[in-house]
C-alpha cells in the first residue's frame, strides 16, 4: 500500500540532572567532533566539486572509520547527508550571485540523528542517543502541551490519490483527477489532523465508490438521486462519497487485521 508521510516537528530541551558527568562530557566530545567531521566533508565536496552525499560517503567514510573508530558508524553516514545539504543549496545560492563566501562552515552545535543512533519513548518522554564505543545515553525529555499531541494518536483514513496516477484510464478517477486541488487540500488536512493528535494513513481508493460496504454487492445509480447509489443485493442506498468513505475505512481495517495475521 502507498504511505505517504507528513512530518510534524517537535523540539525539546533535555534535562541533564539525571546524567553522569562522564555522558555529559561523552556528549559534547560527540558534538565537536561532529562538527569536525561535517566542515571536513564540505571542504571535500568544495574541492571536488560534488553535491553528493553518496559520492561524499564513498569516498571518505572509510577514512572517517579509521580515525574515529569508537564513533558509530552511521554518524558518519548522517555527517555525509548533513554536509551534503548544507553545501547543495550553498552552491546555488552561488550560482545566482546571491553569495560570496567562497565555501559554507558549519558553525552550529547539531547532530542530524536517525534511527541507528536515536530512540524516542513519547509515552514516557525518554531520548536515547548513542554515543562512543556504542555506549547509549537516555535524556529526559522538558515538555509542554504541545508534546501530548504526538502520544496515542488516532487514524484518519483518507484515498491514496497515488495510485489513480497510475491508472488514467479509470473512469472512476477522471473527474477526481481534474480537482487537482484535492490533494493540496489533503495534505493541509493530514498536517491539521497530525497536529490534533490524528495519525493519517492512505488507502487504495480502487472501486470505492461501486461496492457495496456492507455486502460486496455491486453498486449502480439508484433512481432516487444522481448522487445516490444503490445495493440491489442488500437494499443499501446511499450518497456515493459516504460510500466510498464507509469502503476506505473498511478496507483500512481489512489491511491492518490482514498485516498482523500474516
Ligand atoms: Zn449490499
Amino acid at each position: 500500500m502507498p504511505v505517504e508521510e507528513i512530518t510534524l516537528m517537535a523540539g525539546f530541551k533535555v534535562d541533564l540532572a539525571d546524567v553522569d558527568e562522564s555522558a555529559i562530557s561523552e556528549i559534547h566530545r560527540l558534538f565537536s567532533e561532529y562538527k569536525r567531521i561535517v566542515n571536513e566533508l564540505i571542504e571535500y565536496a568544495h574541492s571536488h566539486g560534488t553535491t553528493s552525499y553518496l559520492r561524499l560517503w564513498y569516498a571518505k567514510y572509510h577514512e572517517l572509520r579509521q580515525r574515529y573508530p569508537t564513533l558509530p558508524s552511521h554518524y558518519i553516514y548522517t555527517a555525509c547527508r548533513c554536509a551534503a545539504s548544507i553545501y547543495k543549496p550553498f552552491m546555488e545560492l552561488k550560482r545566482l550571485g546571491m553569495c560570496e563566501k567562497e565555501r559554507p562552515a558549519f558553525k552550529g552545535r547539531a547532530i542530524w540523528l536517525d534511527r541507528p543512533l536515536f530512540r524516542l519513548d513519547a509515552e514516557n518522554r525518554r531520548a536515547s542517543i548513542v554515543l562512543h564505543g556504542g555506549r547509549w545515553v537516555t535524556l529526559r525529555l522538558l515538555h509542554g502541551r504541545y508534546h501530548d499531541k504526538f502520544k496515542g494518536m488516532r487514524v484518519l483514513v483518507m484515498e491514496d490519490l497515488k495510485v489513480y496516477k497510475e491508472d488514467k484510464g479509470s473512469r472512476e478517477l477522471n473527474g477526481r483527477l481534474h480537482r487537482w486541488s484535492y490533494r493540496r487540500f489533503q495534505r493541509i488536512l493530514e498536517y491539521q489532523a497530525k497536529l490534533h493528535g490524528i495519525n493519517v494513513k492512505y488507502v487504495d481508493p480502487a472501486y470505492t465508490s461501486s461496492i457495496c460496504p456492507i455486502c460486496r454487492g455491486e453498486l449502480s445509480q439508484s433512481p432516487n438521486g444522481c448522487r445516490l447509489m444503490k445495493c440491489w443485493r442488500c437494499g443499501l442506498e446511499e450518497d456515493r462519497d459516504v460510500i466510498a468513505v464507509k469502503n476506505l475505512v473498511k478496507r483500512y481495517y481489512e489491511e491492518v487485521m490482514n498485516a498482523k495475521t500474516s
